[in-house]
């Protein structure tokens, strides 16, 4: 008899709703992680009574109403919608690209003039493409330019997404700004889901509760003693980097990441909103977060005479820094596969999560995976 029916290795969120969900299914759980505190990327430090966001801003959203119930379950979601801003060489656009931005941009009023606006922009890359014989764009500066034109593309999407990527946007894959959102009316919501929020206290209420039921040791390194823990119970769900785990025997994965640049400012109110993105190539980092805006609305922004604000580097990965986001070109595709080869065959080991899935993943989904888990 093992003591443990899961030992779970990662206390993120794929780690704790699994925790939650078998606690529910009457299992014992032992999660453990080698940080010091729960969460993984959603873990927040209380600085001057601001909830900061230690690894990246997180908005929860979802069309899943399932998935909203379940984390409501959990702890109450406030009504934080995530309208983000642009700054252009000092100059304010509101995004996702919306009627807002239209007038911004080019001081239409109208749905019917921007439309026509924007699809006199569109010809350039229509005809370009025409002219090289090609039907689908061959890489983010076409699709871009093909979505929304030059103006908007050189002012808010190239030098943005150059910084974020590290790459030239003629050289990065269309299907990266196919999920910006262009819209005819007045609507800054980033996003199109039907229910979106922070949770009220913070993300490390939500992680709690997802493990009041799971015994947990933090700052506890699976690799450390692995033996030790292969042994102490009848499952192990694994949600740390797999290509570590078959101890690199492929070779190393690769990740992009960021830097964040924090600073405690005396002052109530910095930029006036949660999220403003420096879309200009010669400002070097892409986007400010204001940390208290996620969880004060209107006057309460005053009640607190702090504010908190990070700013964002993103910056090619290398061994010590934080794997954020796999880089999805070919020879990193292909490493993975093989060692889901491996992990495939692993009978009592779920690999679960974005390190051991090597996938970008929202938090939503995350959930969703765990749910099929436990429906399947
Ligand atoms: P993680 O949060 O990485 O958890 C893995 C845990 O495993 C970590 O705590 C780690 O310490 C632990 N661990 C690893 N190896 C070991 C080991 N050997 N021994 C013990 N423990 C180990 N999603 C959204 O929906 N909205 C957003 O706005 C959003 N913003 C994001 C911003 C950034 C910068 C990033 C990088 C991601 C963002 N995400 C967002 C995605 C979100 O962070 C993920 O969906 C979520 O964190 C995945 O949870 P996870 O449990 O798979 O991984
Ligand atoms: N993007 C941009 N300008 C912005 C915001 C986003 O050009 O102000 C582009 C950029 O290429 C980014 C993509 O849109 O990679 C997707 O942005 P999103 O914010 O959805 O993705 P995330 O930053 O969360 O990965």
């Amino acid at each position: 008899m093992k003591k443990y029916d899961y030992l779970i290795v990662g206390s993120g969120l794929y780690g704790s709703t699994f925790a939650c969900m078998a606690a529910r299914s009457g299992k014992k759980c032992l999660v453990i992680d080698k940080r010091s505190q729960t969460g993984g990327n959603l873990y927040c430090e209380n600085v001057e009574g601001i909830n900061v966001h230690k690894y990246g801003a997180h908005i929860f959203h979802t069309s899943n109403k399932e998935v909203w119930d379940f984390v409501n379950s959990i702890v109450e979601f406030n009504r934080y919608t995530n309208s983000p801003v642009a700054n252009y060489k000092g100059k304010l656009y509101n995004l996702p690209f919306n009627m807002n931005t239209f007038y911004q941009m080019w001081g239409l009023t109208t749905p019917e003039t921007a439309l026509a606006k924007i699809e006199e922009q569109k010809r350039e890359a229509e005809e370009l493409m025409c002219a090289e014989g090609v039907s689908e764009p061959r890489n983010l500066e076409e699709q871009a330019l093909l979505l929304v034109g030059r103006d908007i593309y050189e002012k808010l999407i190239k030098g943005y997404t150059e910084k974020q990527w590290g790459r030239k946007c003629t050289e990065l894959p269309a299907f990266i700004i196919k999920r910006l959102p262009v819209r005819l009316v007045f609507d800054n919501n980033y996003f199109n889901d039907k229910y979106q929020g922070i949770p009220i206290g913070g993300y490390n209420k939500l992680i709690e509760g997802l493990l009041k039921d799971a015994e947990v040791m933090p700052d506890t390194d699976f690799f450390h003693d692995r033996e030790r823990w292969m042994n102490i119970a009848d499952k192990i769900v694994f949600t740390g980097k797999i290509d570590e785990f078959y101890s690199y025997c492929f070779g190393k994965l690769e990740y992009r990441t960021v830097r964040f640049e924090e600073e405690v400012l005396s002052t109530p109110n910095y930029q006036g909103n949660a999220v403003v993105n420096y879309t200009e190539a010669t400002v070097p980092y892409t986007r400010i977060i204001e940390h208290k805006h996620f969880e004060s609305f209107g006057a309460e922004v005053y009640d607190n005479p702090y504010t908190v604000i990070s700013r964002e580097y993103s910056t090619e990965w290398s061994e010590g820094m934080e794997p954020y986001y796999p880089v999805n070109d070919t020879r990193n595709s292909q490493l993975y596969q093989q060692y889901k080869e491996l992990a495939d065959m692993e009978e009592n080991i779920i690999f679960g999560g974005r390190l051991a899935e090597y996938k970008y993943y929202d938090m939503a989904p995350i959930v969703e995976s765990v749910f099929k888990h436990f429906n399947d």
